[in-house]
């Protein structure tokens, strides 16, 4: 089922393999029918991750960048709309030579030819492949069956590796393996078998329990691997390890280590999660919590693993509090406003629309006065400028064309490029998307986070821009636009001078996709490290 860590599992085994000595990448199979997931609302599919070469993909992907520390490109994630859409192409191109072209076997032999394609460009020794959905959905049929078929082509190429929940129900206090074992007979009957069953509980699983899963699913008890709730994802791959998975896999592989397991960087990391000493309570305001009656941050998984990471880094754990922006609007805004001072630092996110803007810009707001790290991401960045706008420069409703396009002053506004797109209704992947080169302005809180960097390559996903037309106006009043497009016309960081305001910085672009554990992002580095600084 979705949730049970299947993204957590594959990256784990990559990062398991790679300490092996493999040259390792992954790939992500969605069943759904979107091309992207660009156009789904991320309460419900979660965060929208944008790879380096603009494609917009599943938060699993930023989970296999994070853990293995690479940039994927887009040819590893792929939907059985991409899939439908590239065998279509090809027979309307004639490619398939006048044969009749069938669900089974094309459709399959696509998915395979794409697993091929994604190795063959990472010059990978092993590609993890991860299937979405559930074992038994009509969804992911054809994907199993490519599976199966890969199976069938070379038995010692592929090992079969299934997540199950093993559920512990309250009123019995027992863990159950029926569900496992029925999963796995929905899977014999598309032909394949587990080699390993990464067993997902809240508790171990026992002996008794691994030998009951592994005579009625046709395993040695060995392969069935206890995958209980952790404190910590980043625990997952040292635990793996810790019950052999990886010799286990090269096993079913018929593969020979390149080295014996050196997960010294990954645990050095680990280390720092467990003895971060200090605290540091940062709130991010949002939106995209509330899906009935649960509340989830999913949406923005990368903004979270980001903070973590920047606070591990800096001795310190991270305390993470979800504000509602709404709740900033309206009768009760001034006292919620206050409660904002118990705070080492406000994260505004990346969003769209109009809901909870006038909170967000009240929030950005009491932040500038009471000198609070404030950290704006894309469409905080341009809530911002707004924000500086209205209340420094005077400038009266001042606005972004994405909420009221008739404000006097759209000091965020659209590109011609993207108001055609628009008129067009080309609404799917067609934002300024993926990774662009700015340039840093020497002397600013950006340049010095980068360690004086003079170019950066930072990920898109957005619409609208700073208007080119007030770009003088704002400067003058002494917002810095800090790093800036190479031929000096898009914005992408803006802040005040640090004798101003010690962290008032915003970006156009999503630092976040860039962060990882082994590798944290600069400015959320130096966000912490200011939060931490200023802390009473
Ligand atoms: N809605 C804004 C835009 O399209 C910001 C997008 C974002 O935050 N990712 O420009």
């Amino acid at each position: 089922m979705s949730g049970v860590g299947k993204g957590i599992t594959a990256s784990s085994i990559g990062v398991i393999l790679q300490a092996r000595g493999f040259k390792v990448t992954a790939v992500k199979i969605d069943p759904y029918v979107n091309i992207d997931a660009g156009t789904m609302n991320p309460t419900e599919h979660g965060e929208v991750f944008v790879l380096n070469d603009g494609f917009e993909t599943d938060q699993d992907m930023g989970n296999y960048e994070r853990f293995l520390n690479v940039s994927i490109p887009s040819d590893n994630y792929m939907t059985t709309g991409r899939v439908y859409q590239a065998v279509i192409e090809k027979e309307r191109n004639l490619k398939y030579k006048g044969k009749c072209v069938q669900v089974v076997p094309h459709i399959p032999l696509e998915v395979i030819d794409r697993i091929h394609k994604a190795a063959e460009l990472a010059n990978a020794d092993i590609t993890v492949i991860e299937v979405g959905g559930t074992v038994g959905e009509y969804e992911n049929i054809l994907f199993i069956e490519a599976l199966r078929m890969m199976n069938l082509r070379d038995p010692d190429d592929v090992a079969c590796v299934m997540v199950s929940y093993l559920p512990v129900p309250s009123k019995l206090g027992e863990m159950k393996t029926k569900p496992t074992q029925h999963a796995v007979r929905a899977l014999n009957a598309t032909g394949v078998q587990p080699d390993i069953i990464i067993g997902r509980s809240n508790v171990p699983i026992d002996s008794v329990r691994k030998e009951k899963i592994a005579l009625f699913c046709n395993m040695r008890p060995e392969n069935v691997i206890s995958a209980p709730d952790i404190e910590s994802i980043y625990d997952v791959p040292v635990n793996f390890e810790k019950d052999n998975l990886s010799d286990m896999l090269l096993k079913v592989l018929r593969m020979k280590a390149k080295k014996p397991s050196d997960l010294t960087e990954w645990k050095n990391f680990v280390t720092k999660t467990k003895n971060a000493k200090k605290e540091v309570n940062i709130a991010v305001v949002g939106k995209y919590f509330a899906t009935g009656d649960f509340v989830l941050s999913d949406a923005y998984i990368s903004v979270i693993e980001a903070i973590k990471q920047a606070a591990y880094h800096n001795g310190a754990k991270a305390h993470l509090t979800w504000l509602s922006s709404e709740e900033f609007e309206g009768d009760a805004s001034k006292t919620e406003l206050k409660k904002l001072s118990q705070y080492d630092g406000i994260i505004v996110p990346g969003g769209f629309g109009s809901r909870g803007i006038e909170g967000k810009l009240a929030v950005i707001k009491y932040a500038r006065e009471h000198k609070i790290p404030y950290f704006g991401l894309c469409y905080g960045m341009q809530l911002l400028v707004i924000e500086f706008a209205r209340n420094v420069l005077k400038l009266d409703i001042a606005n972004t064309a994405e909420i009221d396009p008739e404000s006097p002053h759209l000091v965020i506004d659209i590109m011609p490029d993207q108001k055609k797109k628009m008129k067009e209704e080309n609404y799917g992947g067609s934002m300024r998307l993926g990774a662009y080169v700015a340039h840093l302005k020497k002397g600013t809180l950006a340049r010095k986070a980068y360690g004086d960097k003079e170019q950066i390559s930072e990920r898109h996903r957005h619409r609208y821009e700073v208007n080119p037309d007030y770009i003088e106006q704002i400067e003058k009043g002494g917002l810095v636009f800090s790093g800036k497009s190479p031929d000096g016309t898009l914005m992408e960081i803006a802040e005040l001078p640090e004798k101003v305001h010690p962290f008032f910085l915003g970006t156009q672009f999503h630092p976040e996709l860039q962060a990882r554990p082994l590798d944290p992002h600069p400015l959320f580095m130096e966000f912490v490290r200011v939060a931490l600084r200023l802390k009473k």
